[in-house]
């Protein structure tokens, strides 16, 4: 399984680092020189720039959750990366809770699946 983030696109709000069972995701500084380390494509790749229409959606909502911070403290913040995708058992968790819809999950049949917010 090959696992990562549209990066532009993560609010930071660490909903993927909170439900998933088997640590594919570690929430970064969006400064941290590893902010790339996952399998994400040249385009997906955070440059310091992000979507404006996720910033449109998400800039004004309080749901105790930070977004589009630069750091990770307090529970959110920052950006996701998916360290760990060789470990996903495809349980679909954070797929539902992604607000920005940006993890893109391959199988090992070459099988997509993308986060769609419920
Ligand atoms: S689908 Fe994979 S990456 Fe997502 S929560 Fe489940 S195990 Fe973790
Ligand atoms: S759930 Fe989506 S938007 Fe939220 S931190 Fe994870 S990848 Fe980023």
């Amino acid at each position: 399984m090959e696992v990562y983030v549209e990066k532009q696109k993560c609010t930071g709000c660490a909903h993927c680092f909170d439900v998933c069972p088997v640590a594919v995701f570690s929430m970064k500084n969006r400064s941290d020189p590893d902010v790339n380390s996952d399998v994400a494509p040249e385009n997906d790749k955070w440059k310091g720039t992000h979507d404006q229409a996720v910033i449109d959606k998400w800039s004004n909502v309080q749901d105790g959750h930070k977004h589009f911070a630069e750091n990770f403290e307090g529970g959110s913040g920052g950006i996701s990366v998916g360290v760990n995708g060789p470990s996903c058992i495809l349980c679909q968790a954070c797929l539902v809770e992604c607000e920005g819809e940006c993890i893109v999950i391959k199988d090992d049949s070459n099988n997509i699946f993308r986060s769609i917010y419920k």
